[in-house]
């Protein structure tokens, strides 16, 4: 503008010049001209005039512009004089703190930081005091509206204005955010180390590798003691070697093995577990038990194996011994039962002749009114007898263990067999003064079945009815339905207490208050045996000093 002042001034001046001396005569017209020159350059100063306003109104549109981008900027700003007083901040700032511009101008900064975090600010900016021209520092400011919030302060110091930038963000969240990994971290390191030092001093081996490769990426340090190969010389092995170490046999698993596991998975099973031997360094074998899981990544696909290994060779040497134990007890029992039977089978042929010659000794007795020596040979033939009945208990039971057993299926009448039993032990049941019933059923009903073990367990039970009952009644019936044979007898006897009715059914063992001096405690073994022989079952209903109900079925079997 005063250019233009200055070029109109000096063109005016030029051409005055140029017409060198002033004609009066020509005044007239020059202060004409004069006029017109100072129209032109009023016309011209109203343009320019204008043109300054517009610059201006550009200049404080612009600053405003300024204005608003600082207070508006997503970063807090202050500006802090040599006495660290604020001089300007923005609303950004103002707002961390929810407070006004108005609030915090003029007033020093140290007023808004967190008494614990004094110091760290001292120690910051007597930095930038020191001349450093970018410092930056983490720490808590206040006010009385906002508790503490983190801020990240960048500065930045003009050595030569004694003013200091600062720039502030709330990192409150990412504050949070690394404390709550830090946390995490130090908990996962301490769960790691716990669950490092269970593994390490676990007598199982934990391992884990790579579902692909099969590359072992841990195996815990107690594998030497298993394999002899050290923790190192594990992580080495290539999935060929590890291979190489199960015996041949058992390969085909480890081929599998992924395979098996997703199936397993699909199954609902989170492992699965399998024994085999293995090689170890010093040649020896062994075997072990070894249990896989997969682990899947973040996408839930199957990223890796994970596994325990556990030598499990003594408890195999162990059992081996106990099943070559069992098995020769076994045999033992066979050959002792085997013996029995024979050494009995030897006791009977003599003493059936006893029992023969008591007979024809007791018939000439008897017709020479021999009463003397008829009661002596009445004895040995009744002694005799049980005897007998003992030796054929221990050749049945010894048959039965030692399996030499064999069953014989015909065709029989089962009312038939119970009009027989009836027949048999009426008149032992008379001489006792005991009422001995049963349904006498004429229909005949034919049944397949061992007829001999049938009538054997018929009798037992019935020979223990008599011997336990001292007065009142024995029933006994048979049915068949749904192809099973179904026998009961129930006495009113001594009964059995509820205790022992188990213990019964075992060899030689007999209720102590009801030893009987007629038995050894065979006959429920032996009926037990037979039932087994033939799948059937057995059962006891008793009450002490009421009686006994025993009931046995057989499954027939079906000749159609
Ligand atoms: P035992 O030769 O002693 O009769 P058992 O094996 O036949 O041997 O029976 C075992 C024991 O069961 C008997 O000693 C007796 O105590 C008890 N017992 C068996 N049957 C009866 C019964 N009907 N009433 C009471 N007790 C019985």
């Amino acid at each position: 503008m005063d250019s233009d002042f200055s070029d109109l001034r000096s063109k005016a001046l030029e051409t005055l010049s140029k017409k060198g001396k002033v004609n009066v005569s020509q005044w007239g017209n020059d202060i004409k001209k004069l006029i017109e020159e100072l129209s032109i350059h009023q016309i011209e100063l109203e343009y320019q005039n204008e043109e300054l306003e517009r610059a201006q109104a550009e200049v404080q549109r612009k600053s405003d512009e300024y204005a608003d981008l600082f207070d508006n900027a997503p970063v807090g700003h202050i500006i802090l004089d040599k006495d660290q007083n604020i001089v300007n901040t923005n609303n950004t700032f103002a707002k961390l703190l929810l407070l006004l511009k108005e609030e915090i101008i003029g007033v020093p900064i140290q007023k808004f930081i967190s008494p614990l975090f004094t110091d760290t600010y001292y120690h910051f900016f007597k930095l930038l005091q020191k001349g450093e021209i970018f410092a930056q520092v983490d720490l808590r400011m206040r006010s009385h509206r906002k508790s503490d919030i983190y801020v990240r302060i960048d500065a930045t110091s003009h050595p030569q204005s004694h003013f200091y930038r600062l720039a502030i963000i709330d990192i409150s969240i990412q504050k949070k955010l690394e404390d709550q990994l830090r946390k995490e971290t130090e908990k996962a390191i301490k769960s790691e180390t716990q669950f490092r030092q269970i593994v390490e001093r676990s007598s199982d081996v934990f391992f884990y590798q790579d579902i692909v490769t099969r590359r072992i990426k841990y195996m815990s340090p107690t594998i030497t003691s298993v394999l002899g190969y050290s923790q190192a010389e594990c992580l080495q092995m290539s999935s060929s070697d590890q291979l190489s170490i199960m015996l041949p046999q058992y390969r085909e698993f480890s081929f599998d093995l992924v395979n098996n596991l997703l199936e397993s998975e699909v199954s609902g099973h989170d492992f699965i577990s399998t024994e085999y031997e293995i090689l170890t360094k010093d040649n020896t074998i062994k075997w072990i038990k070894a249990s896989y899981s997969l682990i899947r990544n973040h996408n839930g696909e199957p990223d890796e194996i994970i596994g325990t290994l556990h030598d499990i060779t003594p408890s195999k040497t162990y059992q081996k011994e106990l099943i070559a134990a069992r098995e020769k007890a076994e045999e033992n029992d066979k050959l002792k039962s085997a013996f029995l039977a024979n050494i009995s089978h030897e006791i009977r042929t003599p003493l059936n002749a006893i029992i023969g010659f008591s007979d024809i000794m007791m018939n000439e007795f008897e017709e020479k009114n021999d009463s003397d020596n008829l009661s002596y040979i009445t004895i040995v033939e009744r002694n005799g007898h049980r005897l007998l009945e003992l030796i054929n208990d221990i050749i049945c039971i010894s048959k039965i263990e030692s399996k030499q057993m064999a069953v014989s299926i015909s065709e029989f009448d089962i009312n038939e067999l119970m009009r027989d039993s009836y027949d048999v032990f009426r008149l032992e049941a008379e001489e006792r003064g005991l009422s001995l019933r049963f349904n006498n059923t004429p229909a005949e009903t034919m049944i397949n079945s061992d007829k001999d073990k049938v009538t054997s367990c018929i009798y037992n039970l019935i020979k223990n009815a008599l011997k336990y009952t001292a007065k009142g009644y024995i029933e006994f019936n048979a049915n068949v339905y749904d192809d099973i044979l179904n026998f009961y007898v129930t006495d009113t006897g001594i009964g059995i207490p509820h205790e022992k009715q188990k213990q019964i059914f075992e060899r030689f063992s007999q209720v102590n208050y009801t030893s009987s001096k007629d038995g050894v405690g065979l006959g429920l073994s032996i009926v037990m045996g037979l039932l087994q022989l033939l799948n059937g079952t057995i059962e006891v209903r008793s009450e002490v000093g009421k009686g006994s109900t025993f009931s046995f079925s057989i499954p027939l079997v079906n000749n159609n």
